[in-house]
């Protein structure tokens, strides 16, 4: 395998890097103190057509694929992870269930919105009472007439309740299989639709310049034809999404570690104790050597599985090492840079303290590293 880019790879991510220096960095800090959704860098992410990158052209996207997604993720997150997480959920979990399993005329009606970043559109799995099993999906979808008529509620739901959010899909029980398991099936849900309620925003750690909501519905009825693809292959669905989307994660997950790379470096240099910068002494040198170690092989693990998935190969346990890798070095960078930057890393004014509160939850979303590790395991016959 060659991992080196082609030159339209390499121009987007210097495109996108250049971005999130100049458009990014400057406003975030604000937005993230103020818990504020950052509108005019969604708006512009949209003109450089961020939203229509895996997407072809004949639905309005950019022709490209999900590496330069992961490409543009990996970027984006080297500065900020709100913008980053809104991009990965609004174009893996938002859009993408449209353009993979939606009628044309569905696709017809979302996706030329959705592709160009003018709305965003949210993915509704996770309950209050359950997340990693599925199986334990409560919300119930009833079919009456030519109506589904949905009632149940959804947690932590990314770009659910923006100004701009034009749907959400929702996993719905809609019947028994004849195992006796849950027939699950997916919907989709526009926004506005009588007995859809969005809640205010959660109060997060970090991420707190992105937008997640709890949703219910209480006899919400939307058209028989806003199913989702066939009924009955909601879990089948949501999987795929979940395997595409760890890679999208496990980009993420690198450029917030190579962020804490990029910002230590720069405080090391600056920052004297006993007569010369903290970088003279080995120890911070070691630091930021392994810093940079962990975040090269995430990189290689997630440009792997992105490469596999694109070939047409199976892809579920290296997408799931990538997310796991990704997110645990993530952390450990995070934490480390935090240390360098001694009690300045603890002040949010420092872009490594927005990196510590955004890493942890790298670990928990789009499933947990147990979760990662159950998959890995699975997969190799145990
Ligand atoms: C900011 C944010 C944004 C999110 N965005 C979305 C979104 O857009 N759409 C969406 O659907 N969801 C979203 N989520 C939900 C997220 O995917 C879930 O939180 C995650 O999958 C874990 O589910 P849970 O919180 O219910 O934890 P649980 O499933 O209750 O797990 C709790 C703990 O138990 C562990 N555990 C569970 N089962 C096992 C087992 N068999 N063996 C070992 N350990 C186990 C888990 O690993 C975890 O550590 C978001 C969450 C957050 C915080």
């Amino acid at each position: 395998m060659d991992f080196r880019l082609t030159d339209e790879q390499a121009a987007l991510r210097e495109s996108v890097r250049d971005f999130a220096r100049e458009v990014v960095a400057p406003v975030i800090a604000e937005h993230y103190e103020r818990h504020t959704f950052p509108y005019e860098v969604i708006r512009q992410m949209g003109k450089m057509g961020l939203f229509g990158l895996p997407f072809d052209e004949e639905h309005g996207g950019m022709g490209g694929d999900y590496f330069a997604l992961c490409l543009a993720l990996e970027e984006l997150a080297r500065v900020d992870s709100s913008v980053a997480i809104t991009l990965e959920a609004a174009v893996s979990l938002g859009a993408m269930p449209i353009y993979r399993f939606g009628t044309e005329e569905q696709k017809a009606t979302w996706l030329p919105r959705l592709l160009s970043g003018e709305a965003l559109a949210g993915f509704g799995l996770t309950e209050p009472g359950t997340g990693s099993d599925a199986g334990g999906t409560q919300t119930r979808a009833v079919l009456d007439g030519d109506e589904w008529v949905i009632n149940g509620s959804k947690a932590f739901i990314t770009n659910s309740g923006t100004d701009i959010t034009a749907m959400v899909t929702v996993t719905a029980v809609t019947g028994t299989n004849p195992d006796g398991s849950k027939e699950l099936s997916t919907i989709i849900v526009p926004t506005g639709t009588p007995g859809f309620t969005v809640a205010p925003g959660y109060s997060k750690v970090g991420w707190t310049a992105s937008d997640t909501h709890e949703l219910t519905f209480d006899d919400c009825r939307v058209p028989a034809a806003n199913l989702l693809g066939a009924r009955g292959r909601g879990f089948a669905q949501f999987l795929r999404i979940l395997d595409e989307g760890r890679i999208a994660i496990a980009a993420l997950a690198v450029g917030l570690a190579q962020g804490c790379v990029d910002e230590s470096i720069k405080y090391a240099k600056e920052r004297h104790a006993f007569g010369r910068p903290i970088g003279d002494n080995q120890a911070i040198q070691f630091k930021i050597a392994d810093m940079e170690l962990k975040a090269h092989t995430a990189r290689l693990a997630y440009y792997d599985a992105a490469t596999r998935m694109l070939v047409g190969e199976p892809f579920k346990r290296q997408a799931a090492i990538a997310k796991l890798h990704a997110s645990t070095i993530a952390v450990d960078n995070a934490r480390d840079a935090t240390q360098i930057h001694g009690g300045y890393g603890f002040m949010n004014e420092y872009p490594v303290a927005r990196f510590w509160r955004d890493s942890k939850i790298l670990e928990i979303g789009e499933g947990t590293s147990e979760v990662q590790r159950m998959i890995i395991a699975r997969d190799l016959g145990l």
